[in-house]
């Protein structure tokens, strides 16, 4: 009895796993807001360039999202969720963050065959001059460390040259993590500074500029973009954690200063904040909100509902095959 009973158990979760994916994409109600960041020509370094999405994928989940979904302006969702109006599960927006070169040409280019709406979130402060986001610095320098020690924010230091790959992604890890939740801002530039000293200040600034791919977009193609109907949000101002790693001045400037930069610089003031690195505490939360923005959002999985509170919307990573991607958006 027992034997029958698990036989016919299994069989019935067969049958259940072989359906779920369609099921879930049937039954999942509301909006998904898809995250997207770096769309290069091919993957180079797959650690490196892990939040990015090869032209050819990106073209794949395009196609797919206009067969089977319908793409929608960001503007649209957030309108059903202000007043409360069911939101079609088949709605999709496409948000891409950091305000890359590559998001304003590839990306671009792909989105416009398609005529779709999309939107993009730029760290305004760090346009138009030679940085790029801290952390895709701090990605590249480890990709290319060549040094056999290497120094970590709390002074400690490992043996780089002693640690296999694995060892070098948990080290990675850990750094990213202390620069983001436990260290000051000034002692995490300080930390990027002494990084980029002992790498080589003129072989980090010219390689990496070689290297393109973490490389901004400027204003006019900005300006190019917002012209052509994409929507320009606002995320951060030097794309710091909005944390308690700020303090109060130097995170109402990150809150604040994009609706500045914004209107100095494209004649308009954003609607919308993307959080850089997903990170918000509470105090940054409630300094959103007064900012005068409309919305938020998160780096959270999730769909968006009616009635969803939209200084936390949840959005869906699209940094996957097509068929991963699917998966999540059907599970989300
Ligand atoms: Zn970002």
């Amino acid at each position: 009895m027992q034997y029958v009973s698990l036989k016919a158990k299994a069989a019935c979760w067969v049958r259940g796993a072989i359906g779920t994916g369609r099921r879930y994409e049937k039954e999942a109600m509301g909006a998904v807001i898809l995250a997207y960041h770096g769309v290069v020509e091919d993957i180079q370094y797959p650690q490196l360039e892990r939040y990015c999405v090869p032209r050819d994928v990106f073209r794949r989940h395009i196609r797919y999202l206009q067969r089977k979904h319908a793409v929608v302006p960001l503007a649209e969702i957030l309108d059903a969720v202000r007043t409360h109006t069911a939101i079609d599960r088949r709605w999709v927006a496409i948000t891409m963050d950091d305000g890359l070169h590559n998001q304003a040409t590839i990306a671009a280019e792909i989105l416009d065959e398609f005529s779709l709406p999309w939107a993009i979130a730029v760290p305004t402060r760090l346009i138009g001059g030679d940085r790029s986001i801290p952390t895709y610095e701090l990605d590249y320098l480890l990709q290319f460390w060549t040094e056999s020690s290497l120094s970590l924010p709390d002074g400690s230091a490992v043996a780089w040259h002693l640690l296999g790959a694995h060892q070098r992604q948990a080290v990675r890890a850990a750094i990213k993590r202390q620069l983001l939740t436990s260290v000051t801002s000034v002692m995490r530039e300080a930390y990027l500074e002494s990084l980029k000293a002992t790498f080589g200040s003129e072989r980090f600034r010219e390689s990496f500029s070689r290297y393109g791919v973490f490389q901004l977009a400027d204003w006019q193609q900005l300006r190019d973009l917002r012209r052509a109907g994409v929507e320009l949000l606002a995320h951060g101002a030097t794309h710091r954690p909005l944390n308690d790693t700020l303090t109060l001045s130097e995170l109402l400037v990150e809150i604040d200063a994009p609706r500045r930069h914004f209107q100095e610089f494209m004649g308009f003031e954003p609607s919308g904040f993307i959080l850089p690195h997903g990170i918000a505490d509470a105090r940054a939360n409630e300094k959103i909100g007064e900012a005068g923005y409309l919305y938020c959002l998160t780096s959270r999985v999730g769909r968006v509902s009616a009635g969803a509170d939209p200084f936390g919307l949840p959005r869906v990573d699209g940094e996957y095959t097509l068929e991963i991607l699917r998966q999540h958006m059907a599970r989300a």
